[in-house]
Formats: C-alpha cells, structure tokens, sequence
C-alpha cells in the first residue's frame, strides 16, 4: 500500500492531496463539485465507539436505531426492522452492556472485536476501548482476517451508501489503514500529563492482549503486540482526528476513527459538510466548488465565538486557523478576508438585560412579544438593496435578515452573489446604532435557543414562531446557506407556524415558505437518499399537509 494508491483512490472522486506550506497537505477539487454531492464516503477504521449514554439505543454493529422503521433505512441487510414495533434490541448475555438487532450484528461483533473487550472493566474509558479496537482491527487486516464481502454490518452499510452515494472507487480497508498511518499524531507537541496517560493505557493494553493470547499472526507482527511506543502513536492519531459520529438530527451519539475523512482541513466558514449513513461517513458538499479550489470541513461548532474556536482547535488539533473568517496568513483574498473578519467582531459581547435587569423568562418573553414575524408574500420576493433599519433592536434586525437573505436562498443565487449581500449586512449591522445588548451575540443565540425549547416544551407556538424566527435570522448571519443545522431549525420553525392557530392563514402561508427554505437547505445538506433522505421526505410530507390547508 502507498501514496499511489491513495491519490488512485482520490482522484476516482475528483481530488487531489497537494502538500502546502501552512497546513502540510490538503484536499482540492479535480473537477467541479456541485453543491448538495457527495465527495466521498469514508469508512471507519475499526468499530465507533458508541456513548455510553446511547448504547441502549443503538446496534453496535450497524448502528440502527431502536424502535426505528424499514430495515433499508440505514442500507444494511437485516429482517429486524420489518418487525412490528420497530427494531429491537438485544444486550449481549455475558457483559450485558452492549446491545445488537440480530444474531448476525452480534456475531460480527464477537468474532471481530467485542470478545476480547466483552470482560474489559477499563470498557468504559473511551480511549482503552479505542485502542484496543484499533489493534485488534488493524491486526485481523493484516492477517487477512477481514474479507470485503464477507463481512458484515460495516461492510454491507458501508458497501450500500458507497453504491447509492458515491462515484468513485470504494475504500479498501487496507487503505484505511495506510492513510491511518499517515496522519499527523502532534506526539512531540501534545500534553506531557497526556502522553503519561497514553503511555499508561498502551502499557496495560499490550499486556492484556498478550495474557488473553490474542492472535497476532500477522507477517508485520510476528507473535507480538505492537510496541508501547507504536500503541501510543495510534492513540495520538485517534484524539488529532477523531469525530463525533452524528444522527441526521445531528445529535452525537458515537465516536470514530475515518482516517480519508480526516484528510480534509478544517475551516470555520466551510464549503463541506461531514454526515453520516450508519457508520459510513459521508462528506457532501454545501455549496459549488470551482476546480483548484480547497475542500473544508469543520471541526468546531461556527457558531461559537473566536476566542472559543481558537482554543478548541489549538487544544484538541494543535493549529491556529487560517480560515477566511480568521483570517491568517494565507487565507486567500482580501475582500472575503475582510467581510467574515466582521462577523467574528459582531457576534461577540456578553448579554445583560436592559439597564442590568435581570435577563428571565418573563424579561424575554417580552423582547420576543416586540417582534413582528415577516409577511410570507414579501419573502417571496429578493430585494436587491433592502435599507437597514435606522435603530436595531430583535425586531428589526430580523426582519432586516429575514427579508435580505431568505429570497436570495430560495432563487439559488451563485455563492458569490450570497457572500456580497452578507457582507453588505454586515457592514450595516456594524455601523448602525443598536440597543443595548446588542441582539445579534452568540450568547444573545444560546440565550434564545434554550428558551425557545422551553416554548416547544409548553407548546407556546406563538411565541416559539417568533423566538425561531429571531434564531434563524441569527443563524442566517452565521452559518453557511446551507448548513443542516439551519434547514433543521427551519423544519421546527415551520411546525410552530404551523400549529400557532391565531396566526391564522398568514401563519400559514409562513410556515410554507419556511418549510421551502428548510427543503431547499436539507436537500443539499442531508441529500435525498438513505437515513439522511428520509428526512428530507418527511419535510415533503409535511409540506403536503400545509399545501392542502392552503388549498393550493
Ligand atoms: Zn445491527
Ligand atoms: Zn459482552
Ligand atoms: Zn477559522
């Protein structure tokens, strides 16, 4: 296995691996990446690890849900799903901590890992179960152990997303494991107090697997476990490039290892998205991607302030970011340098109440009261210079984005268009006057989100309308145009329209063209096919629904 064969395998899917002088190498498009594809789907390197806080929930080996409906949803092969009720699930009888939907899942497991973990009662430190899964995983691939067709659960889920999703080749494991290899572990520059841990948990766990006789018959190993050295190079790899495995809600519930997923860099305003079908990673992109250009995920929440980023990605990745929206050196052109420089300037300050008053439910409640939701028949229509209002306060900055920005997403105007009107707004927002505190901070947002939960919690679908109406001009301000977490808000928002029954038929109306925009985001977010695009046909479903109360 070599380079060769990884830039063979990347350029089946219109990549290319240059190396560069800030981030040592990156991902950049060969051809033309149209916005809502799939560049690649990536497999993990052995068995994600799930929380244990959602074991009881998932299938280990194939990670379907619960209770969750038709078996194809997640693309593996199994009867359970057709079960009245939902799948379910069984726990394994020896350690009763892990769950399974059939006899096979569990067999996969057994045979491929879990035995050796099953009497483990480090089990639930999730660095000790990483690694031990790492070896054992890349040991059994080098014995030959695992056979492509034949395995199954990740195999058959990753084999049916390649073949609904993907273009190019499929990854090979033994490729998986080359590019492992390859990535960066920062051991020389990690924490001295987290290398003595490391060294601690390798130290043990080649001992384990040395007294539990674990076969290591490999050519590379020759009857021995790696050296503790080597061990602690695996988990330097693992916590560099790890991810959070999420479920098309975005709700993290898993931890993996996707050594080609962890080819692409990282930037705080990225051009791609990183989704999962099962335990298949699948990078789509969110917007079009010119040949040359570089491809970008993100590793940290964008709508966390700049301080936050900065330390997230120093302290878990060892980098400062270059991002357009940093802007280091080498980030690329000016202008874009300059517009999302601003928004890190807007969205920060803390929240305090008017004249220090307390910030509670009853003092929000009448802030959100203030504002007055957009008229639906406006929002059809894209303003090309909308005037900012002369004071902004929640209420008018709202409408101000709503109305500038909603129209341009549902004509689909070029990135660049997008991206001048943005920074238009910013520049706006950065020289009127603004009440105090000013309504557009990440706090004022996690402020907002919290107590707009609260509102769905007491079915409050008045005040829900417009305390997520406020929450997606934020989100407008922030994120990418098509970002899932905004075409996820807007399915929500457009139920609260909805259900707010004295909103009337302008409610109504609202609630359409809302669950427009969300349909418009999630089909390039989520796709259309798979677990992921079952989302986006509930989203047709329900807008159905609000067409026939509409009558049109
Ligand atoms: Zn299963
Ligand atoms: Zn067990
Ligand atoms: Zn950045």
């Amino acid at each position: 296995m070599s380079a060769t064969i990884l830039t063979r395998h990347l350029h089946s899917h219109g990549l290319d691996l240059v190396t560069d002088t800030h981030k040592y190498r990156k991902v950049v498009a060969l051809r033309p990446l149209n916005k809502g594809s799939v560049v690649i789907t990536s497999r993990p390197l052995c068995n994600p690890i799930i929380f244990p806080t959602h074991r009881t929930q998932h299938c280990e080996t194939c990670f379907r849900t619960k209770g969750s409906g038709s078996a194809t949803d997640y693309g593996a092969s199994a009867a359970a799903g057709a079960r009245s009720g939902g799948l379910e699930l069984e726990r394994c009888s020896v350690c009763k901590k892990r769950y399974y939907c059939d006899r096979d899942c569990f067999t996969v497991a057994w045979k491929g890992w879990h035995k050796w973990v099953c009497q483990d009662k480090d089990m639930e430190d999730l660095d000790y179960e990483m690694l031990k899964m790492i070896v054992i995983s890349i040991e059994r691939l080098r014995n030959g152990a695992f056979k492509e067709s034949k395995q199954s659960g990740v195999a058959t889920a990753t084999a049916a997303a390649a073949a609904s999703h993907g273009t190019g080749e499929q990854e090979s494991l033994a490729l998986t494991e080359y590019v492992f290899s390859t990535l960066m572990g920062h051991e020389a520059i990690s924490d001295p107090a987290e290398i003595a841990k490391y060294r601690e948990i390798a130290t043990k766990i080649r001992e384990q697997l040395i007294v539990a006789k674990f076969p290591f018959k490999s050519e590379t190993s020759r009857g021995e476990p790696p050296s503790v050295a080597e061990l602690m190079r695996y988990l330097c790899r693992f916590h560099c490039n790890n991810f959070s495995i999420h479920d098309s809600q975005l709700f993290t519930m898993a931890e993996g290892t996707f050594p080609v997923g962890a080819l692409f860099n990282h930037s705080c305003r990225p051009n791609a998205i990183v989704m999962y079908e099962g335990q298949t990673q699948v990078v789509r992109t969110l917007e079009d991607i010119a040949v040359g250009q570089e491809v970008c995920t993100s590793y940290v929440d964008n709508g966390v302030q700049r301080a936050e980023r900065r330390q997230l990605l120093r302290g878990k990745y060892y980098f400062d970011c270059l991002c357009p929206r940093c802007g280091g050196e080498g980030s690329g052109i000016t202008t874009e340098k300059t517009g999302f420089r601003i928004l890190d300037d807007l969205i920060e300050g803390d929240q305090d109440g008017e004249d220090g008053k307390k910030v509670d439910g009853e003092w929000l409640t009448k802030q959100f009261e203030t504002i007055i939701l957009p008229g639906a028949r406006s929002l059809q229509a894209a303003g090309p210079s909308l005037q900012p209002p002369t004071m902004i306060n929640r209420g008018s900055f709202t409408s101000y984005i709503i109305h500038s920005l909603v129209p341009l997403i549902q004509t689909g105007v070029t990135e660049q268009e997008y991206t001048e009107r943005l920074f238009e707004i910013y520049n706006a927002l950065r020289t009127t006057p603004h009440c105090t505190p000013k309504p557009f901070t990440t706090t004022v947002m996690t402020n907002a989100t919290s107590f707009f939960n609260t509102s769905l919690e007491h079915q409050s679908w008045a005040l829900a309308s417009k305390i997520g109406t406020f929450i997606l001009a934020l989100y407008l301000m922030i994120y990418p145009r098509h970002h899932p977490l905004m075409g996820l808000h807007c399915f929500t928002l457009a139920k609260c329209l909805w259900n707010d029954v004295d909103g009337g038929m302008t409610s109504v109306r609202l609630s359409h063209e809302i669950l427009k925009l969300s349909h418009n985001i999630l089909t390039v977010s989520h796709g259309r096919t798979g677990q992921n695009g079952s989302l986006v046909k509930e989203v047709e479903e329900f807008m159905r629904t609000v067409e026939t109360e509409l009558g049109s």
